[in-house]
């Protein structure tokens, strides 16, 4: 069976876990969980960067530090894993959904602006499978407004929007450590900022707004959260990051081999790397088009019964129960994409064999 996506741990990622026991230093503080956002911060470029127990817990915790409640609206793609969506509903806020673009299966940003209303306070642009979103765009359409823009880079560790590590290009960006992303800690997340003060608030909040008295006793001036991601699994992420170099590298390589593998094949579209990005094809993805000899859920029974795994795009969000009454644009591109898509495997550690093999299927 050639899976999806699965991690790749060939470092010290046992050795640090091992000190971790063997010092007794397991729970949420410890040297690896500062060592992990310091090395982190170095990676984007982020002067803050403050750890989570997963990516889910990130963007809530970037919600809350602006400030973002009951009575403001967030902008959203609606072609996207529920979690950001998700974590719009917990601070109490309404989601709003734009369409995405054709190529890149990411929010189009030319949507955004006939959705703002005076109750829009952020935007929220999902970095999908790996492409990121027309930065530039979304940053003049937030200054005009006086919007804050959260970027979901969850999906996108690695990647650039002109050279500038994507997550780093709005006021917050957040990263996932689940077990399928660039990188694992099991579960795990993280938020990175330059703002000092929004670094330090999301610290805060992320950790029960604990203030520790002179005779040591806790106070707490707020409602506060606990966020907190154990030493032992940041052991794990520490070992991880020494290795992010040669995993973006071989998931660009597998990228531009399934492009150049699939490109001529007819019915099928394959992965796009618009000028202004770099792409970590996170997860390699297909569109299976009208004029190809089966349906795409044919597609993905085929792959499976020859040992593949593979898995349909996100359904989209504002389809899903609790935020069908959600306001939205016109969704044709999103509704249309989201039955097209295919996700390939992607591990790491996949072969150039493997891809051929894949490649070759779906061209027969
Ligand atoms: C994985 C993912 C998340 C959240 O990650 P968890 O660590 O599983 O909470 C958020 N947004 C997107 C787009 C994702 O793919």
């Amino acid at each position: 069976m050639i899976p999806l996506c699965i991690p790749k741990m060939s470092g010290n990622e046992w050795k640090y876990v091992k000190e971790c026991f063997d010092t007794n230093w397991v729970s949420s503080v410890g040297k690896y969980v500062d060592m992990f956002e310091e090395k982190f911060a170095q990676y984007v470029e982020a002067k803050n960067a403050v750890v989570t127990m997963n990516g889910t817990s990130a963007l809530e915790l970037a919600l809350r530090t602006l400030g973002i409640g009951e009575g403001d609206e967030v902008i959203v793609s609606s072609m996207t894993f529920i979690s950001p969506v998700n974590t719009i509903k917990y601070v109490g806020a309404e989601p709003v959904f734009v369409d995405v673009c054709r190529d890149t299966w990411v929010m189009d940003v030319d949507k955004i602006e006939e959705m703002i209303t005076s109750k829009t306070k952020v935007i929220l642009p999902v970095h999908i499978y790996g492409h990121p979103v027309d930065m530039d765009k979304v940053m003049t359409i937030a200054k005009k407004h006086n919007l804050y823009v959260i970027e979901d880079a969850t999906e996108a560790l690695g990647s650039e929007y002109r050279s500038k590590k994507v997550g780093m290009v709005g006021d917050i960006g957040c990263f996932s450590f689940n077990g399928n992303k660039i990188i694992t800690t099991g579960a795990g997340g993280m938020l990175v900022t330059n703002n000092e003060e929004w670094g330090k608030r999301a610290k805060y909040l992320s950790t029960q707004t604990k203030t520790v008295l002179e005779n040591g006793a806790f106070y707490h001036e707020e409602v506060g959260y606990n966020f907190r991601m154990p030493n032992v699994l940041a052991a794990m992420g520490v070992a991880q990051l020494e290795n992010i170099e040669e995993y973006v590298e071989a998931k660009r390589e597998h990228g531009k081999l399934y492009n150049e593998l699939l490109k001529n094949a007819k019915g099928i579209k394959t992965s796009a790397e618009k000028e202004y990005a770099k792409n970590c094809f996170w997860l390699y993805s297909i569109l299976v088009e009208d004029d190809y000899c089966v349906s795409r859920d044919k597609v993905i029974e085929k792959l499976k019964e020859n040992g593949i795994q593979s898995r349909p795009f996100f359904q989209p969000v504002h389809l899903m129960p609790p935020y069908k009454k959600c306001r939205h644009g016109d969704m044709t591109v999103t509704e249309e994409i989201s039955a097209k898509g295919i996700n390939l495997p992607s591990s790491v550690d996949l072969s150039g064999d493997e891809i051929e093999l894949i490649c070759s299927l779906i061209r027969r």
